[in-house]
């Protein structure tokens, strides 16, 4: 398949996106950029949008209208499904970014192996023996060498996260959207993942996370975007996010996640 070069400074940049199921407006317009590198925490409550907003970046869910850009490739959303054009720059999109979902979304019968290297045989057509080599490696990064050849059934939900996570690093992404990627975990096993995410924003990896686990975002976050019915309504470092000086609002949502 046909890619485009990776600019040295890869933005996801998106402008006024929309999005609505029915008659229920879920995005009313979001902008957001985020540079190379950057590590962005999605928050807000229940409803509000975040988890169809980071489904649009990749388009597994369409926009109705605005613009999503990875890399200098930007997709009008409105075209995205109908033009040939467009749908050959959904692609592209799709090669240079990953997603790791709150299910996890293995195949259960495939290897934990398998699982990883998926991807790479048959999107990136690399030969079997180098894709189990690097298969293998991620695994022991993400500390899974040991179940290479388990099943995905036979593990506990964070091992199956950090599966996840190692079969979307296999395909070599510019930037990885996590949505909620510890939420259907059990609280001991959270740590587990987000250590694998603290380790990856450390190297310098583009993450854009919805996420409700606050020390994370504080730690590890460079920017806090806060969404409520749809918008964007406040985007800060966590200093300001989590300091005195934060919004009413922001504040009253903090204090419902204790
Ligand atoms: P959040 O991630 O902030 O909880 P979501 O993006 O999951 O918000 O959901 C926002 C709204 O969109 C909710 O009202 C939800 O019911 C609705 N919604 C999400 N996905 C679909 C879908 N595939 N079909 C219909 N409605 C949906």
């Amino acid at each position: 398949m046909e890619t485009s070069p990776t600019p040295a400074n890869c933005t996801v940049r998106v402008r006024g996106l929309t999005k609505a199921f029915g008659t229920n407006q879920v995005l009313r317009g979001v902008d957001l950029t985020v540079a190379k590198g950057e590590v962005v925490v999605i928050m807000g409550p229940s409803g509000s949008g975040k988890t169809t907003f980071i489904r649009s970046l990749n388009f597994l869910e369409t926009p109705d209208a605005g613009s999503v850009e990875v890399c200098g490739v930007e997709v009008d959303g409105a075209q995205a499904a109908s033009s040939r054009h467009e749908r050959r720059k959904v692609q592209q999109i799709r090669l240079k970014t990953a997603m790791v979902f709150q299910s996890f979304n293995l195949f259960p019968h495939m290897t934990v192996l398998d699982n990883v290297i998926e991807g790479l045989v048959t999107v990136r057509r690399a030969a079997r023996e180098p894709a189990r080599q690097r298969g293998l490696a991620l695994l022991d990064r993400v500390g899974m060498l040991a179940k290479a050849d388990a099943y995905p059934g036979r593990l506990s939900g964070g091992q199956k996260q950090r599966v996840a996570i190692a079969r979307a690093l296999a395909m070599d992404p510019e930037v990885i959207f996590f949505d909620e990627p510890t939420s259907a975990l059990d609280p001991e096993l959270r740590d587990e993942v987000l250590k694998i995410m603290r380790e990856l924003a450390n190297e310098g990896m583009t993450m854009l996370v919805v996420t409700h686990e606050t020390r994370f975002a504080r730690d590890v976050a460079d920017r806090i975007i806060f969404m409520e019915g749809g918008y964007v309504v406040e985007d800060a470092a966590p200093e300001a996010f989590f300091g005195p000086g934060a919004s009413e609002r922001s504040r009253q949502f903090l204090g419902q996640l204790h």
